[in-house]
């Protein structure tokens, strides 16, 4: 059986970061090493950092002094990183570059008078930390209906549009498209990360060539339990698993070719530990 191995498996380039911080600051201050919330959406990550000193915690006041490691996500809001400072911590912002460039355009469109939209899912934390940065009430949706109702309220109907990083252009783009048949003014920020988006295309590409995927990556992953839908959309037996020991040895009766996707928040190890137990069979 060949194993295919996508070019674009594993950690993006915000996350290698946010991990380098972490394992840096462990190797640095040995203890009272904190991230506020999990680093990244993976378990064994988060556990291997656990390992090297770097608790996990879900609030400041969970923490008596040190270091406090801010996520890749970005926190809920600028206090975050004041009441931490007030404590006395040392603050290490692992904030993706991506993340912080779409709060600052949404900062900027509200302090230019736009009612802003930024078209992405209301529940992620990402979004959550642009609306904290906003300093004001923004609008999060994929739903281009919701905007037209929401737009009622606002007579001047002058909006500033971003994106989710992790948003497909196509979306983006219709919404973009759409606010435009309805609104005087439209000023629009593409803060789309194209890394997720590569890594999809590429998906559905091996999907097409290959009897069968294997999906690396943490079940409360989003963009790992995307890819997974990818491929099973394209009708083959698609398996989603978080180490190579949930890899079984029924899954691929007479199968030749099998494919090997990863989530941007799966360590290279766990990747390579998958192919090796894939290759064995
Ligand atoms: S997917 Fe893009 S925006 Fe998200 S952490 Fe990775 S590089 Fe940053």
């Amino acid at each position: 059986m060949e194993v295919f191995v996508a070019e674009n498996a594993g950690f993006c380039f915000g996350v290698k970061r946010a991990v380098k911080m972490a394992f840096d600051a462990a190797e640095q201050y040995k203890e009272d090493v904190h991230s506020l919330g999990p680093l990244i959406h993976n378990p064994q990550v988060v556990e291997r950092l656990s390992q090297k000193g770097v608790k996990k915690v879900e609030a400041l006041d969970q923490i008596e002094k040190g270091v406090v490691i801010l996520r890749s996500h970005g926190v809920s809001s600028p206090r975050v990183i004041l009441d931490a400072e007030a404590q006395g911590l040392h603050v290490i912002d692992a904030t993706c570059p991506f993340v912080t460039n779409a709060q600052k355009y949404a900062k900027q469109l509200v302090d230019e008078g736009y009612q802003v939209v930024m078209v992405g899912d209301r529940n992620h934390p990402e979004t959550k930390s642009v609306i904290g940065h906003s300093g004001s009430e923004i609008l999060v949706t994929e739903d281009f209906e919701e905007i037209k109702q929401a737009l009622k309220k606002y007579p001047k109907k002058r909006i500033g549009i971003i994106s989710q990083t992790t948003q497909t252009f196509g979306r983006f783009s219709e919404i973009v498209v759409k606010c435009l048949e309805i609104c005087e003014e439209v000023k629009v920020f593409n803060t789309i990360c194209y890394a997720t988006e590569d890594r999809q295309t590429e998906v559905q590409q091996m999907a097409e060539d290959v009897e069968a995927m294997v999906v690396v990556g943490g079940k409360n992953s989003a963009n790992t339990t995307h890819l997974a839908d990818i491929c099973r959309e394209k009708g083959i037996p698609t398996y989603h698993i978080e180490t190579s020991r949930e890899v079984e040895d029924g899954w691929f009766p007479g199968m030749r070719k099998v494919g090997v996707a990863a989530g941007a928040s799966t360590p290279d190890w766990i990747i390579e530990e998958v192919v090796d137990r894939l290759r064995k069979i």
